[in-house]
């Protein structure tokens, strides 16, 4: 048996499309441009990477785009200002200040200065708290995408055993959130594991669908899996660099071995990592539409 692949990279290709007609028809009826502002301080080179994706993704969209890149040397009082203005910007319905930031900006002063409204990332305690308590919200990018994956391939998260293996803020704890949620009928019985599990592999086998999000290269090998079950790698571990300088990536799943005993397996690269900005595009018109009105 070889598992089926879940090309996260042709899903997110399907989202585009609906978003360009919802982007489209937005304009047309409403005179609507949904606009995602970025910010981003200093020049480590992957966030830089990452923000270039999101411009590039706004503009093959129709949606307008904001960037602002600051010195590393910005104050916390400039970078709040910033987002005070954009908060009250109406061509801007979205704002994500692309983390790490530097030391001397508390991460967490920034993520709450955001207008709820504008949370595009989903990071701000009041999305997040929405999120717990099963409330409409913008749900962070990852987790969403995630969601996505097992919604359009037909993955049934109902009654199903899920186990994550990472707990962090921005994928393990939401993911698991939202998969156990009764509102929208996600209703999965979800087990978390992390650094201190006892016997992490006695958790994964139970698992009908297995979420791993820890970044430790080939962390999960094939005896850890349940035959049949379905695999989400999001890792994304560069093990090295091409002749070219080009990153090469591999996830958290010894993919070659566990597409053996898995009936459903995300790649890396192209499964959960096209997913996070497509959700993100998502979220930008979500909130144009909520500002407007527009539901
Ligand atoms: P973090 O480092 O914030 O969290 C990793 C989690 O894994 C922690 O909860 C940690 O446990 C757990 N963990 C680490 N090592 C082990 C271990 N040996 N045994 C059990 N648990 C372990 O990572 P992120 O959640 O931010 O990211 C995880 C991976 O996903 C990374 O490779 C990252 O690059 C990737 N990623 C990909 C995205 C995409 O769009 N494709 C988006 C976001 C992340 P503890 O809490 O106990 O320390």
């Amino acid at each position: 048996m070889t598992a089926r692949i879940i090309s996260g990279a042709a899903i997110a290709g399907r989202i585009r499309e609906e978003l360009k007609t919802e982007i489209a028809e937005l304009k047309e009826r409403h005179g609507i441009v949904p606009g995602l502002a970025t910010i981003i301080v200093g020049e480590d080179p992957a966030s830089q990477s990452y923000v270039n994706s999101k411009v590039k993704a706004c503009q093959a969209l129709g949606i307008f785009s904001l960037n602002h890149p600051l010195p590393g040397s910005t104050l916390e009082s400039d970078l709040l200002a910033l987002v005070d203005t954009l908060n009250c910007d109406h061509r801007i319905s979205g704002i994500l200040v692309q983390v790490p930031l530097p030391e001397h900006i508390d991460e967490s002063k920034v993520l709450v200065a955001i207008s709820p409204e504008k949370d595009v990332d989903g990071f701000h305690p009041v999305s997040v708290g929405r999120m717990v308590i099963g409330q409409p919200t913008f749900l962070s990018c990852t987790p969403a995408g995630i969601q996505q994956l097992l919604l359009r391939s037909g993955i049934k998260t109902s009654g199903s055993e899920v186990v994550i293996v990472g707990r962090s803020n921005i994928v393990g704890k939401p993911v698991a959130n939202i998969l156990m949620q009764k509102a929208q009928g996600a209703n999965a019985t979800v087990t978390i594991c992390h650094s201190a599990t006892r016997d992490i592999a006695a958790h994964t086998r139970r698992a009908d669908i297995l979420i791993a999000a820890i970044g430790q290269p080939r962390f999960i090998t094939a005896d850890m899996v349940k035959p049949g079950a379905t695999v989400i790698d999001v890792g994304t571990n560069e093990i090295g660099k091409t002749a070219e300088g080009k990153r090469i990536l591999c996830g958290d799943v010894d993919f070659d071995n566990v597409k053996a005993v898995a009936g459903a397996i995300t790649p890396v690269p192209g499964g959960v990592g096209p997913m996070t900005i497509v959700m993100l595009m998502a979220n930008t018109v979500k909130a144009a539409k909520l500002a407007h009105g527009i539901s």
